[in-house]
């Protein structure tokens, strides 16, 4: 249970733009916890902006409250309050005539601080997104590429240290290459510095991929779902989940399941060292038809057959089968169906953290597994409302 007060609270918070009479944001209630990413992802035009723009107070609400830290600052200054929050968004709105380091260095100057300690925040910040300071602290936006310039947007947001960054589609005008090096980059930066971010993306594959929680909105800011992404994907709530993620949740949310967790299938091994006679009793003990052939630190070197057992030792390199690809027990179930797919008889070699094997795996194993992350989401999902 999460027993803290949640870093980001709305509370019943709506939002009616001048002339219109639906609702931008009807009633929505949120929390964001403390050192999350929370994405907000939804079809174009559901309010996914708006609600961005309700928490900084870019726009004001026209009911509800906003809660930080437990305070209620729907009344707070609103330049004091955007001063506590880093906001990036897709259009960067880098100001041309400043250089990047007067960019970056925009909130430190409004709060005052030294010019030494605001130099050292800049070389600092723009080391944190990976750009040299040495090379680029005095360039002009117009001088970089796209992918640079988002980076000086997200150093930019870090300015001042804030500790809830919200961001709108900040990696949405990017190439796709580009795109996804920057959102690597991106959640290695926050596994650093664990900001509470919302982030807003029309895009389910960039949200499962960024979002600790993933709340997918309909019209009006609606809820439709709020969970961890691996939970959406095994057990979406409705037909308007189902549709908003499309084909391939249950193939995206072997991403979230590693091969440590499945049961494995024990071949019977024998090292380059052991006599043939060895394996043949392995083989009748285990009623297999294969061995695994390790070599002294048990890694695994080729599949071997009975047939293969007919000198003193197994010899290596010359007998059995090539062993394919190794799996790690860390590796993703998604990882694991590829060198499936590839290997041609459906089985992969899985070894632990030192190299050592570790058992078998295939295709049953892999269903099982999806099996019961799907059953443990309707249950969790049956749980909710049971207590509901
Ligand atoms: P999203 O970010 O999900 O695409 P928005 O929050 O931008 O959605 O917009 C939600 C709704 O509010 C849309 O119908 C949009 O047309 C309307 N809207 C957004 N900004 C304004 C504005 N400044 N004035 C009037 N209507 C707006």
């Amino acid at each position: 249970m999460m027993s803290q007060v949640p870093k980001i609270h709305l509370d019943r918070v709506s939002k009616t733009y001048p002339g219109s009479k639906i609702p931008a944001v009807d009633e929505l209630t949120l929390d964001v916890h403390e050192g999350e990413i929370l994405v907000l992802v939804g079809p174009s035009g559901c309010g996914k902006s708006t609600t961005l723009r309700l928490i900084n107070r870019m726009i004001e609400p026209s009911a509800g409250r906003i809660l930080l830290d437990g305070e209620d600052v729907t009344e707070v200054n609103p330049d004091k309050l955007r001063r506590r929050i880093g906001y990036v968004i897709q259009q960067i709105g880098l100001f041309p005539h400043q250089t990047i380091a007067q960019n970056i260095a925009t909130v430190p100057g409004m709060l005052g601080w030294d010019k030494d300690r605001i130099r050292t925040q800049v070389d600092s910040l723009m080391t944190t997104v990976g750009l040299d300071p040495k090379q680029y602290r005095d360039r002009f936006p117009k001088e970089l590429s796209g992918g640079q310039a988002q980076r000086v947007g997200v150093a930019r947001a870090l300015g001042a240290d804030p500790d809830i960054m919200l961001m709108d589609e900040p990696f949405g005008a990017i190439d796709p290459i580009t795109r996804d090096r920057l959102q690597n980059e991106f959640l290695r930066v926050q596994g650093e510095l664990h900001k509470t971010i919302v982030f807003v993306t029309h895009d389910i594959d960039e949200a499962i991929k960024m979002g600790d929680r993933i709340a997918i909105l309909g019209e009006g800011s609606k809820i439709r779902q709020i969970d961890t992404p691996e939970r959406i994907l095994a057990y979406p709530v409705d037909e308007f989940v189902d549709d908003f993620i499309g084909a391939g949740s249950t193939i995206k949310g072997l991403n979230f399941l590693q091969v440590g967790s499945l049961k494995k299938i024990d071949y019977p091994t024998i090292t380059v060292s052991e006599p043939a006679e060895t394996g043949v009793a392995r083989l009748d003990e285990a009623h297999q038809e294969w061995l695994v052939l390790v070599d002294e630190a048990q890694s695994p070197l080729r599949w071997i057959r009975r047939d293969d057992l007919s000198g003193p030792t197994p010899r290596t390199g010359d007998i059995g089968e090539e062993i394919g690809e190794l799996l790690r027990t860390d590796d993703t179930l998604f990882h694991a169906l590829e060198l499936m797919v590839e290997s041609a008889s459906g089985q992969t070699v899985v070894v632990d953290a030192h190299g050592a094997y570790a058992g078998v795996v295939d295709m049953t194993h892999l269903n099982r597994a999806i099996r019961r992350a799907q059953l443990e989401a309707r249950l969790h999902y049956e749980e909710l409302e049971a207590n509901a």
